[in-house]
């Protein structure tokens, strides 16, 4: 959306399994000493590890994100790309090079305002998970039931899971509106609620997780004032806001003390310990409500 960058939020969490987890990898191994269905693993400096895709976690904050926006909002908040898509209408000119990037912007639904579309770039960014020091993994045995004959219709197979340890997951979101960071700040909710499992077996007792806050870390341009938290419609001019039909005075007040501030000339660095997390939370998720008021 813009060259420069106004805002940024760099969030580094741990999903810690709090039931068994199973991020599976595609396909069943050939390899008969290893369990049927496998945890996904890369090779870090030279060693197998397990892990969760970034494009894993990504769709699984996105779809719990577009859950909310739709029940608030129906196609306006979130588009279905695969039939309805938000920008249908405008595709032969966006082709032919007859749309400015504000349009394309303010046309798109709010889920893809945050995750993008063919047309526009994604504001957030989610990293592949790896562990931060040992994964405890069990197996455990399965077997599929037809629904029809209720007899075991295939199986019995071994299921790999992680039970214990930390996967570390960064979260970045450049140029974001408060409402935005609202969004991800309900899904980290829905995740520790347990709204929101991920990977196999969810209806079967896996999936559930701890998504523990390690990193809040903001840089904005040297315009912010002190002690506030400013979305991007706040950095730019009255004609730019229009266009892209962001916010004004998307502001907060922040009471918490930051554990690290820097003043880097033409951007400001400003850390909060993960204990200001549910304060800045419970605050963007205000904004978000107030913006499903407004739209
Ligand atoms: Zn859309």
């Amino acid at each position: 959306m813009f060259r420069e960058i106004y805002n940024k939020i760099e969030l580094e969490l741990d999903i810690i399994p709090k039931s068994p987890l199973l991020i599976k990898s595609g396909g069943i191994s050939p390899n008969p000493s290893l369990p049927d269905m496998q945890f996904v693993r890369t090779k870090i400096g030279g060693i197998e590890q397990m892990y969760i895709p970034g494009s894993s976690s990504k769709g699984i904050f996105r779809s719990y994100i577009e859950k909310i926006l739709r029940t608030k909002l129906n196609e306006k908040g979130a588009c279905d790309i695969f039939n309805n898509r938000c920008l249908r209408n405008l595709e032969d000119e966006i082709k032919k090079g007859n749309v400015l990037s504000y349009e394309i912007y303010k046309n798109s639904c709010l889920a893809c305002r945050i995750f993008g579309n063919t047309y526009l770039k994604s504001r957030i960014l989610i990293s592949d998970a790896y562990p931060r020091g040992d994964i405890k993994t069990e197996v455990r045995y399965g077997v599929a039931i037809s629904r029809l004959t209720h007899a075991v219709a295939s199986g019995p197979f071994n299921i790999e899971s992680a039970v214990s340890g930390e996967f570390n997951l960064k979260i970045n979101l450049e140029n974001f509106e408060l409402w935005q960071l609202g969004t991800i700040a309900l899904a980290i909710k829905g995740l520790n609620s347990e709204m929101i499992k991920i990977g196999y077996g969810k209806n079967r007792g896996f999936g559930a997780v701890l998504a523990d806050i390690k990193k809040i870390k903001f840089i904005f341009t040297s315009a912010i004032t002190k002690n506030q938290i400013w979305g991007v419609g706040k950095f730019v001019n009255a004609d730019v806001r229009e266009n892209y039909d962001l916010i004004d005075n998307d502001q907060i007040e922040i009471t918490e003390t930051p554990i690290n501030e820097a003043d880097e000339i033409i951007y400001k660095i400003v850390e909060y310990s993960h204990q200001s997390w549910e304060w800045i939370s419970n605050k963007v998720i205000e904004k978000f409500k107030q913006k499903m008021e407004e739209v």
